[in-house]
């Protein structure tokens, strides 16, 4: 089991804790998870070309620019319904960039919907990120996933036929 705590895995945190813990110990779905896909697709039809990638340690940032002294860094998403967890996992990004030393901002992107939401790395997003971060900690420690609690959620996720057949 990797413990590396990624954005991804930040989203998944916070849309369902069982489902990070499942995707942690890479637990194998059990059929495709057909809106990651077309999440990417939308993703590179949209941006592919007009953008620049970063990698840090446990980090890929897909959608990255420079504007004045500062990056910008993108997250692009499908539709507008999990904007919290969407604001959290670039929060985490951004938290981690600070960490090095690095100026940046956010934005979701959500061409679909032509929405664009600026995120900044403010007191109380950064002591989420870093509560978050510790809880993420604790639960992947944890020899066994949470009970599956039933939300909206299920119905598009990967483990739905593992936790609810
Ligand atoms: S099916 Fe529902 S309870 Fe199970 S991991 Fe996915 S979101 Fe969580």
């Amino acid at each position: 089991m990797s413990t590396q705590i990624t954005g991804t895995l930040v989203w998944y945190y916070a849309i369902c804790p069982r489902e990070a813990w499942l995707m942690a110990h890479e637990v194998e779905p059990e059929r495709e998870f057909e809106l990651l896909a077309q999440g990417r697709l939308n993703q590179e039809a949209h941006y592919g070309r007009a953008t620049k990638e970063l990698s840090l340690p446990g980090m890929r940032l897909d959608q990255v620019r420079r504007e004045g002294d500062r990056l910008v860094v993108s997250e692009v998403k499908k539709s507008s319904r999990f904007l919290p967890a969407t604001r959290l996992q670039l929060g985490y990004y951004l938290w981690r960039l600070r960490e090095e030393g690095v100026k940046a901002s956010g934005e979701i992107l959500i061409p679909k919907e032509r929405k664009r939401e600026a995120v900044e790395l403010t007191l109380e997003l950064a002591a989420e990120v870093e509560e978050t971060m510790a809880k993420i900690e604790a639960l992947l420690h944890e020899p066994a996933p949470p009970p599956a609690v039933k939300i909206p959620f299920c119905k598009r996720c990967a483990y739905a036929e593992f936790c609810w057949s």
